[in-house]
């Protein structure tokens, strides 16, 4: 599979490129209007259309930090190994950390897979501990578990696709 690198360079994390692609701005955009016309507005009713949408922004920037934070943990993985991680994009689906070779062991392709779910799940536990000191907003941890589900599978099939000798 031929590696395409689109979008736009955001920051550069342990020495990876971290790009967005333009169809993230999609998701974004769409998840932001969800929380902040439907999502928000049911949970809190009282709040001015400014904190429904600010709080929205916030928690999809902080959805999107966990996608990035699960690649991290990934690219992390495999840099122990010594497998080059060539660049981390968010696009709309979640994230895809694409590296350079594929792991010369089993267990080290399982421990670079496991490690992104791990990171999410630690995530989540951490966001729960916020929620439950009330400093996060209350539907964070959902968007961590939904990761969990669809957008990281997604992302791990595609972390396959992109194994390359
Ligand atoms: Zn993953």
């Amino acid at each position: 599979m031929p590696i395409r690198t689109t979008g736009f360079r955001i920051a550069r994390i342990l020495g990876i490129p971290i790009y967005l692609d333009a169809s993230w701005l999609l998701i974004f955009g769409w998840i932001t209007y969800q929380l902040s016309k439907i999502v928000l507005p049911q949970m809190h009713s009282k709040w001015t259309p400014t904190q429904y949408w600010s709080v929205g922004v916030l928690t999809s920037l902080l959805f999107f930090a966990s996608v990035l934070f699960h690649e991290l943990a990934h690219s992390m993985v495999a840099l122990y190994y010594k497998i080059p991680v060539h660049s981390i994009t968010l696009f709309i689906f979640g994230g895809i950390a694409r590296i350079g070779k594929e792991p010369s062991k089993p267990i080290q392709e399982f421990n670079i897979a496991i490690a992104g779910p791990l990171a999410s799940f630690f995530l989540a536990g951490l966001y729960r501990l916020g929620n439950h000191q009330g400093f996060f907003p209350r539907h964070a941890d959902c968007g961590v578990e939904r990761q969990g589900g669809c957008l990281c599978a997604d992302g791990h099939r595609r972390l396959r696709g992109f194994l390359q000798k």
